[in-house]
């Protein structure tokens, strides 16, 4: 055969796959899972080969020839594009799209210049020595069961790890590698984390415990060099152990023999953009495809995986008590702050509780999930307020560098010198931020060294790094932070958690955001008293303290909260117990929007299929985009998947200028 075809899937939104012509005799006949590199419109791009054919269909005039096939690297393995392909599928996108974005940007480019690079230096580094490991600490009775249960599984088994915050459940996680990579000589694991700032105390963790052993981590603050580099070790099976986020879900590891996802709970395992996957439940995915153990670790599970646990679906290995000797979970109190608000948002009782901890030379956290120093400023004599003129959000106030920022499309602007509308010089700030609160701190607590980590603070590379290295050299009395702080870190001589305002998604339309706040508020609390010693507390202001959410928060009883939501949800017909999909759609007008939306209602049949009005998005307007979106239900996951499919060709072959997206799964309603 002196030619033949290749059916090579490229990163498009329009089309997924395209033949390409190639001789064969050139070199040995390419194989499926390479990539290459091919001309497409006025460039060329690489894309992966799904295909190798005698012939094609495609006129001989218009086929044109690869013009390089990438055959220093090994193919990408069969399991590895049946999972990028069921990816393509339950998301309903080209697998292109899904395939090849994933990859290191030096695997896309013409050049391989950076790949042969990467080859040579992989090749050079040594398997590191030192196969001691650092002192392993004795596993308790609980700990051990799971890990025996983990280790001794047999195929395809998920587990939900479910273990009070400080129950040691990294350490299950650790010793789990270490049999597993024990009995298999050439075996690899795959860790995910939910955020690249817990990867630094994991790896350090990692890396003391299996100092024989290569590790790469993935995420998205790699250097493209440093990206190649991890990506190829991972791939060509020299690392055994893979630590990444989300993204490394599709990492290629020809060896896999155990997934962990930490915290799996976590938000932040949903892409958000793009291909809007679930790392979580294509985790499991992969875990079944391998007939491998995959362990979901988490204080406060999600309702999907706490659902499948009562159904005996996933196994569930429970740690109910913190593993150091002595410590046990600090006691919740909730502060009513609908009578006696206090100054700059602090109440008395949390004051006193730091002063304490400031003599005793205990450290506190603040926690805010708000940056900046207030969400608004205002005039009060006309009501002006700040607004963003492309969101319908307002533009929130930092103060330190004297301008307004809109936290959803990034315009910014100078703080104006007096209303925009009434002239008034006396604008005032309408409520807080964490820079409000470390201003606040820094003034009740003159000696008190005062530290702020969030979105703003860590935006240089390694900052957020170094902030919490300072927190953990007892550098830092108090710590103030939104999310970033709440989730995963050891913090050793935390013994006050203060929650600052925590009210304002108590009564969200999103039927998520309870679940959200409790798991958010169980983990920032469970950053208290980990060590032991001293009395620990968490104190909670919340102009509401009847809620049943902080019942059940301060009696640490996830169990309770999570069956009676899951009741709930049950009756009111939503997933855990129903399938759903978003079908989003923007314009410059609304109006346009919504036309589009209730076109695509009627485009196919669709029995057993819920298909809601369309409506504006509860954020209606980011950029000077007006956004809608249309829900889609079933209580049939295969039936949704079916209808689905065939409603995306139907919108595909419509022309239409309006930018639309399907999401499924949906976690933001
Ligand atoms: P989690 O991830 O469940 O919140 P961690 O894994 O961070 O908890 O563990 C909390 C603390 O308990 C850590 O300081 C860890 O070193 C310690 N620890 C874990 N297991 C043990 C054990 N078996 N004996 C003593 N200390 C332990
Ligand atoms: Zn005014
Ligand atoms: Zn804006």
């Amino acid at each position: 055969m002196a030619h033949c075809i290749l059916r090579i899937a490229l990163d498009t939104p329009l089309n997924a796959v395209f033949d390409y012509r190639w001789d064969c005799e050139k070199s040995e006949e390419p194989r499926v899972g390479q990539l290459a590199l091919v001309p497409f419109g006025p460039r060329e791009v690489v894309g992966l080969i799904v295909d190798v054919l005698e012939e094609t269909d495609v006129p001989e005039e218009k086929l044109k020839a690869a013009l390089a096939v990438r055959s220093q690297l090994a193919p990408l393995s069969r399991q590895w594009l049946a999972l990028a392909g069921f990816a393509a599928e339950y998301y309903q996108r080209p697998l292109g799209e899904v395939a090849l974005p994933g990859l290191p940007k030096n695997l896309r480019v013409a050049s391989t210049v950076a790949l042969d690079r990467a080859i040579k230096k992989l090749a050079k580094l040594e398997e590191p020595h030192d196969p001691a490991p650092a002192n392993v600490p004795q596993l308790n009775a609980g700990q051990q069961e799971a890990v025996d249960a983990i280790v001794g599984a047999q195929g395809f088994a998920p587990f939900l790890l479910y273990g009070v915050t400080g129950s040691g459940k990294t350490e299950v996680y650790l010793q789990a590698c270490a049999q597993v990579l024990a009995r298999e000589p050439q075996g690899q694991v795959l860790v995910l984390v939910p955020e690249i700032n817990l990867t630094p105390q994991l790896e350090t963790n990692i890396r003391t415990r299996f100092p024989g052993v290569m590790l790469s981590t993935l995420h998205s603050r790699l250097s493209e060099g440093e990206r190649m580099l991890h990506w190829l070790a991972a791939h060509e099976g020299k690392a055994r152990i893979v630590l990444g986020t989300r993204l490394s879900i599709l990492a290629s590891m020809p060896n896999l023999k155990m997934i962990v996802i930490d915290e799996e709970h976590d938000p932040s395992y949903k892409q958000q953009e793009g291909l809007r996957y679930s790392a979580r439940d294509l985790a499991v995915w992969r875990a079944h495809q391998l007939q491998i153990p995959v362990m979901l670790g988490s204080a406060t599970p999600s309702l999907e995986s706490w659902h499948h646990a009562l159904k005996g679906r996933y196994r569930k290995l429970e740690l109910r008590e913190r593993a150091v000797q002595q410590a046990v979970l600090p006691s919740v109190k909730l502060i009513d702050t609908s009578r006696r608000r206090g100054q700059e948002g602090l109440s008395e009782q949390l004051v006193e509780a730091i002063k304490l901890r400031m003599e005793r030379g205990e450290q506190s956290l603040l926690f805010l999930n708000r940056r900046g120093y207030s969400p608004v400023i205002t005039c009060e004599s006309c009501g002006w307020v700040s607004e963003c003129k492309r969101c319908t959000a307002s533009m929130v106030l930092h103060k330190s560098d004297y301008r307004l920022r809109c936290h959803h499309c990034s315009l910014e602007m100078r703080i104006p010198r007096h209303c925009p509308t009434c002239g008034n010089i006396d604008l005032q700030p309408l409520g807080r931020g964490t820079q409000r609160i470390e201003e606040s701190l820094q003034e009740l607590f003159p000696q008190a060294r005062v530290l702020r980590i969030d979105a703003d603070s860590t935006r240089r590379k390694g900052s957020a790094q170094e902030a919490f290295d300072s927190v953990h050299r007892q550098e830092v009395d108090i710590l103030v932070g939104t999310q970033m702080v709440a989730k995963g870190h050891d913090f050793k001589n935390l013994t006050l958690v203060g929650i600052m305002n925590p009210d304002s998604s108590l009564f969200s339309q999103d039927y998520r955001a309870s679940e959200r706040l409790f798991a958010q508020l169980m983990q920032v609390a469970g950053r208290a008293g980990r060590q032991g010693g001293s009395e620990s507390e968490v104190l909670v202001q919340t102009s509401y303290p009847q809620h049943p959410l902080f019942s059940a928060l301060v009696a640490h009883d996830y169990d309770y909260f999570a069956n009676s939501l899951l009741g709930e949800r049950e009756v009111a017909g939503l997933p855990p117990y129903l399938y759903q999909a978003i079908l989003r759609a923007e314009a410059r007008e609304l109006e346009l929007a919504l036309e589009f939306l209730r076109g695509a209602r009627d485009l196919v049949r669709h029995e057993g299929i819920t298909i809601n009005e369309p409506i504006p998005m509860s954020m209606a307007r980011v950029h000077n985009m007006e956004r809608a979106q249309l829900l889609v239900e079933s209580p049939s996951r295969p039936a949704l998947q079916a209808f689905l499919k065939e409603w995306m060709l139907a919108l595909r072959e419509q022309k239409t200028r309006i930018k639309w997206s399907l999401e499924v799964d949906p976690v933001d309603i």
